[in-house]
């Protein structure tokens, strides 16, 4: 993996590469890009940068300030598996031309200012994250064009079990029945093929990973596990992983959603999240003889986390539909409480192995719709809050918290319920993620603002189909 501009520009050489194309991620979490020919790429380009508009991206610049520049990050390089013409493909942080300072929204930088600041913390030097991150796999989405907001409405979606497009649901053989897609072997899982290749083509851009299988969901629902990594290179990791997994499909002739819950009543997508800090090569969230072998710092980072995470999620679960996951009965945590056993509770300490490398906290809030920069980072700082001010988390709590009486359930932290709390709770809780600059208060107004205009509102403001289903013969 090359380091250096002029590592980079040597791999560029000896591949026959013929386009560079330059990456960002935007503010709410996608990939966008654009590319120059090879010859535009020399050692002093990595120093001026190469200039775009940031007026047209999401949740960036205003029109009258637009003119942006991003700078190649040598050790993001690598070759696209998917393009015709050789692409070597290098993530970039964003600058600003005119003060020649790194933009405060550039997501990779808040992911980079995080790892800086737990280096200056004194407390550890590396923090491991492990998402992962379940998606579905669909034949197609219909929709037809809204007429009077020229925005998108789905009719239906055609997925891995109504495979006989005009005869829904009446062909029950080699299908795989309700909620037990964890995990039959074909021909009922009919997504092998795809999943390994999906697999492969990781591994050969150099992700390790360490399974792959069909998960719980009726209809094509899957997850493929990478080998944990420090913060900003898993965060870039994930982005990939999103772009092979829907590239990969899409060359199969489907389609790859990570949105939390496409359907009503089965399981949802989320994110789990493993994370653990080290210090000089040594992992700090174990010592034998408490609960779950875990050390004091860890509890406290587990208690800064459990503490935050309503603002957490606005960055974690950041989407109206993540709240449709986050409910009881479909393995989606509802309680803010630490459990070693329990996939009920919001922080898992797992169990399989008890080797003190392997001890980490498994926050199983977060869903694939975070922007993963952002949402490592705020989990750091939480966590890191935590150790700084000892906080002691809710917990443990080892019942099965689906399952209990309500006078009981009702005495538990729960998750926001909606994306509009969560934003409440990010507005009303957020000195922890100011800390080192790390997140500016301008990107978290922006943030707040952006997803209250463009997808809370949105939504608030739209008849919802099942309204009419409810109200319109009453
Ligand atoms: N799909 C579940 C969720 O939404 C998790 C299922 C699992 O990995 N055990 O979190
Ligand atoms: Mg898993
Ligand atoms: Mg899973
Ligand atoms: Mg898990």
């Amino acid at each position: 993996q090359p380091r250096a501009p002029h590592e980079v520009i040597a791999m560029a050489e000896e591949q026959g590469v013929e386009m560079v194309d330059l990456r960002f991620c935007d503010l709410p979490g996608t990939m966008q890009h654009f590319s120059v020919p090879i010859r535009q790429l020399t050692e002093d380009s990595f120093e001026e940068g190469f200039g775009f508009d940031g007026s047209s991206i999401r949740g960036f610049k205003t029109i009258n300030e637009s003119d942006m520049i991003l700078k190649p990050d040598p050790r993001s390089a690598y070759l696209d598996p998917f393009r015709k013409h050789r692409t070597l493909v290098l993530n970039c942080f964003i600058y600003d031309p005119v003060t020649g300072q790194p933009y405060d929204r550039d997501p990779r930088r808040v992911a980079a200012a995080a790892e800086e600041h737990l280096r200056a913390s004194g407390i550890a030097d590396t923090a491991y994250f492990g998402p992962e991150a379940e998606f579905f796999i669909f034949d197609d989405v219909r929709y037809h064009q809204d007429e009077h907001s020229a925005s998108y409405v789905v009719d239906s979606i055609e997925g891995a079990w109504n495979t006989d497009r005009n005869e829904q649901g009446s062909n029950l053989g080699g299908k795989i029945p309700f909620k037990r897609g964890y995990f039959p072997v074909p021909p009922m899982d009919k997504f092998q093929d795809l999943r390994s290749e999906m697999v492969l083509t990781m591994q050969a851009l150099g992700i390790e990973i360490e399974v792959q299988h069909h998960e719980v969901a009726t209809a094509g629902q899957a997850e493929i596990d990478m080998r944990y990594d420090t913060l900003l290179a898993m965060a870039d990791k994930l982005m990939l992983y999103k772009y092979v997994v829907k590239s990969v499909a899409q060359q199969g002739g489907y389609t790859a959603t990570f949105m939390p819950k496409p359907l009503f009543q089965d399981n949802g997508s989320g994110m789990h999240t493993h994370q653990s800090l080290w210090r000089d090569g040594e992992p700090l969230f174990y010592e034998s003889g408490g609960y779950a072998d875990l050390s004091e710092l860890a509890l406290h980072y587990i208690g800064g986390i459990l503490a935050h995470a309503p603002s957490i999620l606005a960055f974690a679960a950041p989407t109206t539909n993540s709240y449709k996951r986050l409910v009881p009965g479909y393995e989606a945590p509802v309680n803010l409480v630490f459990s070693q056993r329990n996939r009920s509770a919001a922080c898992r300490i797992p169990m399989y192995s008890l080797s003190p490398k392997a001890k980490r906290v498994e926050f199983r809030c977060p869903d694939a719709m975070a922007n993963p920069y952002l949402a490592f980072s705020a989990m750091l700082l939480a966590g890191l809050d935590g150790i700084r001010n000892k906080i002691e988390p809710a917990g443990p709590d080892d019942r099965d918290l689906f399952d209990l009486p309500p006078d009981e359930a009702r005495a538990l932290p729960t998750v926001p319920s909606s994306l509009e709390g969560s934003l409440a709770a990010l507005e009303a809780d957020h000195d922890y993620l100011l800390e080192g600059g790390v997140f500016s208060q301008d990107l978290i107004d922006t943030w707040i603002a952006y997803k209250r205009a463009e997808e809370v509102d949105a939504i608030r403001l739209r008849p919802h189909p099942y309204e009419f289903a409810l109200y319109y013969d009453a």
